[in-house]
C-alpha cells in the first residue's frame, strides 16, 4: 500500500477539503503514476454535491488526469517507469464481453464498469475507487492511455473526459465536410465539441446562453454563434441541421433544439443534469423523423485514436490552471457558467 494524499468532499453541502488514503500495490498488470494535472469535468461536481443518486462519501473526484508512470507489475508491456499516461471515466471493466473486447468498455454489455471514482473498486474489495484529485493512482494498463510528449500536458488532461465525450459522438454520427453541426453550451464538453466538429470539416454553429462567449467561439472555431435565449436567431436556423451536440450541464427546453433539425437528423445529448429535461414534444419528432439520443463518454480503444488525433492535428482544451485549494471557488463558477474553458488542477498543490 502507499499513502495518497487528495481532496475530497466529505457530504454533498460541505467544501472540498484535504482527505489522506491508500492506494494498492501495482498488481502484475498495473500502473502507478503519479498525477501531474487533472481537469475538473461538471460530472465531478454533480458527484459531489449529490445531485445524481449514488454518491458515497468521502468522493475523491476527478477522471480527467495525466502524469509520469512511477512503478509497473511485472506483465505490463505497454508502459515503463518516466513515460506519460492518462486515466479518464474507467479503470475496470468485465473485459470479456463482445463490447469490451471490441474496445467499447463504456458499453459493457454486463453493466460491469468501474467508474475512476465513487466505484465499488474490484481490486480493493469492500472499497470505494478514488479519482483524480489525489497524488497518485494505481490502474491496470489496458485502462491506461499514451500521451504524445507534443502537447501541453496541462491542457491534454480535459481530453480525457470533454474530449472523448464530444469526439466519440461526432464520430459516431459521421460529422464532417458539407454538414451544418450544432454544439450547444460553451463549457468544458462543449468547447472540445465546436474545436472536433471543426476539424472534422463542418460548418459549425455554436449555441450559449452567455453573449459574453461570441468572440471566444469565433476564435475556438464557430462559424456562427447563436445565442440560444434569442427566438428571432434561434428561428433562423429551423429545420436546417444534420447533427447537434447537447453539453448543457442544467434542464432545459429540448424542443427549441429538435425544431432546428433537418429531415432524419440527431439531437444528442451529452449533458446529464441533476433534474430531467421537460418531455420533448413528439410532434417536432415525427415530422421530418427527427431523433434525440445520447452518448457516454468513449471507449478506450477510441479514446487512444483521440489522442493521437489531437497529438497529430494539435489540439487541446483552453484551461485555467488552478491549485487544488481553489477547487471549491472553481465549481461555484462552473454552476455560473463562468468556466474559461476548463478548470485543470496542478497536482503539484497538493504537495503544499
Ligand atoms: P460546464 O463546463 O459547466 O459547461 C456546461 C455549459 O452548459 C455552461 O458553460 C453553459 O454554456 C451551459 N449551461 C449551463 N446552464 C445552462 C442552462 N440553464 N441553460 C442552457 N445552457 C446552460 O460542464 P461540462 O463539464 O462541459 O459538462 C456538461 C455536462 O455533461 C454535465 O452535465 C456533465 O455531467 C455531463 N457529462 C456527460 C458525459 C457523458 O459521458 N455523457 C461526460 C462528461 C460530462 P453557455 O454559457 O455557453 O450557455
Ligand atoms: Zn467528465
Amino acid at each position: 500500500m502507499s499513502k495518497a494524499h487528495a481532496f475530497a468532499a466529505h457530504s454533498a453541502t460541505t467544501p472540498l477539503t484535504d482527505f489522506d488514503f491508500e492506494r494498492r500495490e501495482p498488481g502484475p498488470r498495473d500502473v502507478q503514476f503519479e498525477i501531474l494535472f487533472c481537469g475538473v469535468c461538471h460530472s465531478d461536481l454533480h458527484t459531489a454535491r449529490g445531485e445524481w443518486p449514488g454518491t458515497v462519501y468521502p468522493v475523491v473526484p476527478g477522471h480527467e488526469m495525466v502524469g509520469k508512470v512511477t512503478k509497473v507489475g511485472s506483465e505490463v508491456t505497454s508502459f515503463k517507469p518516466g513515460d506519460l499516461a492518462a486515466v479518464g471515466c474507467m479503470v475496470d471493466s468485465c473485459k470479456t464481453c463482445p463490447s469490451c473486447t471490441a474496445g467499447d468498455q463504456h458499453l459493457c454489455d454486463n453493466f460491469d464498469i468501474t467508474f475512476t471514482y465513487n466505484s465499488l473498486d474490484k481490486k480493493s474489495p469492500g472499497k470505494q475507487t478514488y479519482g483524480g484529485y489525489s497524488t497518485h493512482i494505481v490502474v491496470d494498463e489496458r485502462f491506461v492511455l499514451h500521451v504524445s510528449p507534443k502537447l501541453n500536458l496541462p491542457a491534454v488532461a480535459p481530453l480525457l473526459c470533454a474530449g472523448i465525450t464530444t469526439y466519440s459522438p461526432l464520430r459516431h454520427w459521421d460529422v464532417g465536410k458539407g454538414q451544418k453541426v450544432g454544439i450547444v453550451g460553451l463549457g468544458g464538453l462543449g468547447h472540445m465539441g465546436l474545436k472536433f466538429a471543426h476539424a472534422f470539416g463542418a460548418h459549425t454553429v455554436l449555441f450559449t446562453t452567455s453573449p459574453g462567449k461570441v468572440e471566444d467561439a469565433k476564435r475556438l472555431g464557430a462559424d456562427e454563434v447563436v445565442i440560444s435565449k434569442n427566438d428571432d436567431e434561434m428561428k433562423k436556423h429551423l429545420n436546417s441541421f444534420d447533427f447537434i451536440l447537447d453539453t448543457v450541464s442544467a434542464t432545459h427546453n429540448l424542443d427549441a433544439l429538435t425544431g432546428l433539425l433537418k429531415r432524419d437528423a440527431t439531437l444528442c445529448l451529452v449533458g446529464v443534469p441533476e433534474h430531467p429535461h421537460p418531455s420533448p414534444s413528439v410532434m417536432n419528432l415525427i415530422f421530418r423523423r427527427r431523433s434525440i439520443a445520447g452518448s457516454l463518454i468513449g471507449g478506450i480503444k477510441e479514446t487512444q485514436e483521440m489522442l493521437d488525433f489531437c497529438a497529430e492535428k494539435n489540439i487541446v482544451a483552453d484551461i485555467e490552471l488552478i491549485p487544488i485549494q481553489k477547487i471549491n471557488e472553481a465549481y461555484d463558477r462552473m454552476v455560473r457558467s463562468d468556466v474559461k474553458y476548463r478548470f485543470v488542477i496542478d497536482s503539484a498543490s497538493l504537495k503544499k
